[in-house]
Parts: C-alpha cells; structure tokens; sequence
C-alpha cells in the first residue's frame, strides 16, 4: 500500500531521521514535511531528500490549521505523522509557554485538521500517528519494573505534562469522533543530526572542541538509549500493523547511566583517533589529539531541577504484536553516531 504522510517537525533530529530512512524504505511513498524550524529545526538535515520528486517542504506551523486543512486536501495526504513539538526539557523549565503552545495547542490544531478533513461526509482512510515520550510515565525507583503502556501518567516537567496533555487529545479524538490514531511513547534517541544541545551530541562536540562536558549531578540518572533508526523502524511498525486507538512503547533494551554511557561514548571517541591518525589534525582540541583520554573532560555540574532518576521502557507489546526487533545496539549505534559527527562538521558547527 502507498502513502501520502504529512511529517510534521521533519526538519528536526528525530523528523529528519524518520524522512531519509522512509524515502529510502518506501520510495513509493509521497513525503510532506511541515516545519516552523524553530531554533531545533534545520532545513540542511532534509538536504539528502531535496531532489527526491517524492518529497516536498513546507514551511509552516502547526497551530495553523487552515494551512493543515489545505496540506491535506489539496495534496491528498492520508498519513500524518507528528514529530513537531518543542523538546528540550531544560528550555521547559525556564520557559514552559512555548511547550503548551506547539505541543498541546499545536497537536490540537493538527487533530482539528484531520478531523475536518478526513472524517467529512463518508471519511477517508486515514491514520493520525503521534510520536510521544517515555516521559509521560514520570520517574522509576532503581528496582521497579519499566514501564508498560498501561502505568499510570506521572510527567514531572513542564516538557513532559505538555507531552501527557497531547497524548489524552489523540485518545481523545479515537475515542469522541473516532479518528484512527497510533500513539508511540519512545525513550531516548540518539544518532546523526543530533542537536547538540541533548547529552550525547553535546558530548561529542564539546570533546572535538577540547572542552568539557558537563555531567549533571552524581551522573547516576538512568535512560533507555534508542538509535533513531530503529525509531524510524519502530514506528514504521505500527504504521503497518498498529491497531487503531492503541498506544505503543518504542525502547532501546539499553538502560544506562550518564556516566557510563559517556564513558563507553569516551572509550570509542579514543578508539578512532588512535585508528586514524588524521583525525588529530582535522580536531587538534580533542584530548585524544594532545595524548589524553576523552574521559579527562568530564565533570560534574549542579543537578537539574526536578531531575527525573530513571526512566525503563518496556517494548514487549510491539515486539510481541507487531514483530518488532532492534537492529542497532549501544557499541554499534556510539561508534555509527560518532562517525557521523566526526564526518559533517559543517553540519554541527553552524548549530554551535
Ligand atoms: P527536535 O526538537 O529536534 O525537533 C522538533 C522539530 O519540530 C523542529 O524541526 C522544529 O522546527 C519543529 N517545530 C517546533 N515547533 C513547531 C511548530 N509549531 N510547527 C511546526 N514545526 C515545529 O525534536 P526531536 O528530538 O526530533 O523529537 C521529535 C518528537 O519525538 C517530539 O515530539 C519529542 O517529544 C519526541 N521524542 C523525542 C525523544 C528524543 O530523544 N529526542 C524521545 C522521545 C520522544
């Protein structure tokens, strides 16, 4: 079956991934991304997808719903799939209007559109597919089981209950005016085109600059790492097999901690350079590049406020049902996201 999908937010880390891996997986397929870029949005992710006659960018906002509306009919798209938000919780803290106004007022806008569209007179075939976070859930003690699709909602950051409101509208909208809708709750992702602002892009960016990399608190907190490629998989996954109304967990089977996942992130980073000798001239700031391990460079900073201690994502549902498996694992995923910073430069620089 081919699609017409709407991807909203796909010029961000996350958008971007899902866009190149569909283009290349379905090529039938027709892509539209609708993106405000914002200072997470970069139009240069999409530019491997530029030329494709199968992909179009729009530049645009989802609280404009008239624009929505438009997208959808005049181009016949039956797929939305929704990335857009804003997603940095340190920006939550210090500023939470901007997260009620994309994430909750926009994943509105975005329903209403569909609603009007897709459901008028005899309906279309459709699927509305929101991509939320593991966040929603709140934070586990070190021993309590991960968290299924039914644990109760718990978001501790203005990010997150801006994330738990958009999920109850998508039920919502299932279950009131019976739009098909697919939730994935995902844990934390990682690879290329990373903004460097999140913990592993930062980390990789601060070290080939020779500076230090931050480490909040005692770097015990614990997240389920997730390579975005197997994201893109994962969703895929409902978007073919997923039950209208139901919700689906996306994790990586890789809980670690801060500090360790830096430490593997500082092991592999040394690897390269003692592999390739030019990487020392084109970094000469990296501490591998002056003789000293990437682990030199981390330190400790003050906590986070409201700091969530762990978050475990149980994915069985979606391996169960939908046959789902991971493809790429921590080493594996570390080494391939760390070539690719080492390789676009331009890419991450222009984002400092
Ligand atoms: P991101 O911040 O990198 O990208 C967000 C994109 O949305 C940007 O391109 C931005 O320009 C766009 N955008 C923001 N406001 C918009 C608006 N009003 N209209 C149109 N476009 C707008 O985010 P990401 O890390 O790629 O995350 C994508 C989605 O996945 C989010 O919904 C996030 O909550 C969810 N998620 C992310 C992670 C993660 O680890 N990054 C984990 C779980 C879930």
């Amino acid at each position: 079956m081919s699609r017409k999908l709407l991807v909203t937010g796909g010029a961000g880390f996350i958008g971007c991934n899902f866009v190149h891996y569909w283009l290349k997986s379905h090529p039938r397929d027709e892509v539209v991304v609708l993106d405000a870029l914002t200072y997470a949005g970069n139009r240069a992710s999409l530019a491997a997808a530029e030329d494709n006659p199968s992909f179009t960018f729009v530049h645009g906002d989802i609280n404009d719903t008239a624009l929505v509306e438009k997208l959808l009919r005049e181009r016949l798209l039956d797929t939305i799939v929704h990335f857009a938000a804003e997603s940095h919780v340190d920006r939550s803290i210090t500023g939470p209007d901007a997260f009620i106004e994309t994430n909750v007022l926009g994943t509105h806008s975005l329903l209403k559109a569909a609603r009007t569209v897709w459901l008028a007179g005899d309906g279309v075939p459709h699927r509305f597919h929101h991509v939320s976070t593991d966040e929603v859930y709140g934070s586990l003690e070190p021993d309590a089981p991960a968290f299924t699709e039914q644990h109760q909602y718990q978001p501790n950051s203005p990010y997150s209950a801006s994330k738990a409101a958009s999920d109850h509208l998508v039920r919502a909208y299932h279950h009131t005016y019976g739009l098909e809708v697919t939730t994935s709750n995902c844990s934390n992702n990682y690879g290329p085109f990373h903004f460097p602002e999140k913990l592993i892009p930062l980390a990789i960016t601060n070290l080939l600059l020779g500076k230090e990399v931050p480490i909040y608190g005692d770097g015990k907190n614990i997240r389920d790492w997730l390579y975005v490629e197997d994201h893109a998989r994962g969703i895929e996954a409902v978007l073919e097999n997923g039950v209208s109304g139901e919700v689906y967990n996306i994790g990586g089977h890789n809980e670690l901690d801060n500090l360790t996942l830096l430490e593997v992130l500082c092991k592999s980073l040394d690897r390269k350079f003692a592999d390739d000798p030019d990487l020392a001239g084109r970094y000469p700031l990296a501490p591998p590049a002056k003789g000293l391990p990437c682990s030199s460079k981390l330190v400790f900073v003050k906590d986070r406020a409201g700091h969530d201690r762990r978050y475990s994502i149980n994915a069985e549902k979606l391996r169960r049902e939908l046959g789902f498996e991971i493809a790429v694992y921590f080493e594996e995923g570390v080494s391939r996201t760390t070539d690719w910073f080492l390789a676009n430069p331009q890419w991450w620089r222009q984002q400092l």
